[in-house]
Order: structure tokens, then C-alpha cells, then sequence
């Protein structure tokens, strides 16, 4: 990975600015310096450099050897699949009021998304998330506040590279995928376990060639990015009209005005 956490500040680094803070693994009597270790941004665990002994290659941060790792989607794609620990619940007052306002403010959500998934996201994405939450009832959890709805769609599914439908030009060519940090490990984790301040890690992945999902070998780089739970106050651009057009056509009922 390019860039990892600063040993003691929830900063990322990269190998350069790390080298220029803690110096090379050799002091000048040729010893290891003690330094501490960079932390992955996901798990929190220590990292290590990569190829540090060979300057002419990348180097790269990457997690220490461990007989049993932490649970780490930049280890094991894998361990990313977030659930609810509760059962769905029934259908509520606050549910169906949340619902309501999701809807109402729902060119904000779709431009946070859109935003992160640099301006290419599929409208029919959007609406089967819609879906899912109605039939998962997620409306109804009851600490859920509306701002993590967009963060939770994020994470919800895979976001493949995007193709013109008509032409075939390609439109983002990474493939995108989204995850809490480690403090997150059910979705009522979101704002309990991270008294507020929740993160959430975005890593981009080259598209495997013969198909498929996309594994480490395949990942580019990782971000780190502050989520904005003041989302519904900030101002935000208008949709295309198209979008709004299948939106309302998917959901005559709810925007009916
Ligand atoms: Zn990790």
C-alpha cells in the first residue's frame, strides 16, 4: 500500500514523508534505528515498509507477518461484509419518518455517493439500494441517523468500473470499494463505537483482467476520508435531469411533488 497511518497520529503517510520523520531502517553506526511502526489505515495493526533494502523498487507499506491477523479488508478482501447484529425490525414511526426524509433530501445523498465514486455512479445502483434498505427495513434501526444512510449504501456493494452503455468508452476505470475503519464491525457500530467521529476507508483496485473481483495484487491505493455527518446542512449540486427522471419513475409515490 502507498500510504498508511502515522504511528501515533490518525494521519496518513506515505513512505517518503514516514522516512523523512522516523530515517531509514539503518543509523549511521549501521544498526536498526528503533523506530515505531506506520499502522494500516483499516485494521490499525502495525505495518512495516516493503522493498525498504531496495531503494530502485516501489516501496510499499504492508501488514507485519501474523499467524493470526486482526480481521482486515486490505489483508482479506473478504472481511469487509458488514451486518446488523439485531434482527430487521418492525416497520415504525421514526422508520417511516426517516424514510420520508431520505427522500426529501435525496439529491444530497445521491451527490455524497456520487461524489466519492468520482462522479460515476448508475442511477439504477441508487434505486436497487433503495430497494434493499425497504426490504432489510433499515429504515427502522433504531439509532440510525440520516446522514450515514449514503455511507451505508457505500459499503453495502462492490462499485465495478463504468462503461458508456452506448459506446463502450470507459468512464472510471477502477474499481472502487468502500469499508469502515476497524472500530466498525457491525453496522450499530457506526456512531457508538466511534463516539461520532466514524471514518471510512475508499480503496481503489485496477479491474481484473479475466473478470472477477479485484484481490491485493489488484489494489492501487487507499484513502482515508472524514465523513461528513453535517451532509444535510451543506449546500449540493442538482442531479442530472435524467436521474431525477428514473428517479421519480422508480418512486412516483415518494416524490410525487
Ligand atoms: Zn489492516
Amino acid at each position: 500500500m502507498k500510504k498508511a497511518f502515522h504511528p501515533k497520529k490518525d494521519q496518513q503517510i506515505t513512505v517518503q514523508t514516514y522516512l523523512s520523520e522516523f530515517g531509514s531502517r539503518l543509523g549511521p553506526d549501521n544498526k536498526p534505528r528503533n523506530r515505531p511502526n506506520p499502522r494500516c489505515p483499516a485494521c490499525l495493526e502495525p505495518m512495516t515498509i516493503y522493498g525498504e533494502n531496495r531503494p530502485q523498487h516501489d516501496q510499499v507499506f504492508s501488514h507485519l507477518r501474523n499467524e493470526n491477523p486482526a480481521p482486515c479488508p486490505l489483508r482479506n478482501s473478504a472481511d469487509h461484509k458488514y451486518d446488523f447484529l439485531d434482527e430487521a425490525p418492525q416497520n415504525s414511526e421514526t422508520g417511516k419518518s426517516l424514510r420520508q426524509d431520505f427522500f426529501k433530501n435525496w439529491e444530497k445523498h445521491w451527490e455524497v455517493m456520487r461524489t466519492l465514486l468520482h462522479s460515476f455512479m448508475d442511477v439504477k445502483d441508487f434505486i436497487s439500494l433503495i430497494h434493499e434498505a425497504d426490504r432489510t427495513r433499515l429504515w427502522n434501526r433504531a439509532k440510525l441517523s440520516e446522514w450515514e444512510i449514503p455511507y451505508i449504501f457505500l459499503v453495502r456493494k462492490e462499485w465495478p468500473p463504468v462503461k458508456n452503455k452506448r459506446d463502450g468508452t470507459v468512464l472510471r476505470k477502477e474499481w472502487i470499494r468502500f469499508w469502515f475503519d476497524s472500530r466498525v464491525r457491525t453496522l450499530e457500530d457506526i456512531w457508538i463505537r466511534t463516539q461520532g467521529t466514524p471514518r471510512i476507508i475508499k480503496a481503489r483496485y485496477s479491474d481484473p483482467e479475466r473478470g472477477g473481483v479485484p484481490g491485493l495484487n489488484h489494489l492501487i491505493d487507499t484513502d482515508v476520508i472524514e465523513i461528513d455527518t453535517n451532509l444535510l446542512e451543506s449546500h449540493h449540486k442538482k442531479p442530472h435531469v435524467f436521474v431525477i427522471d428514473r428517479l421519480k419513475q422508480a418512486f412516483p409515490k415518494e416524490l410525487a411533488n
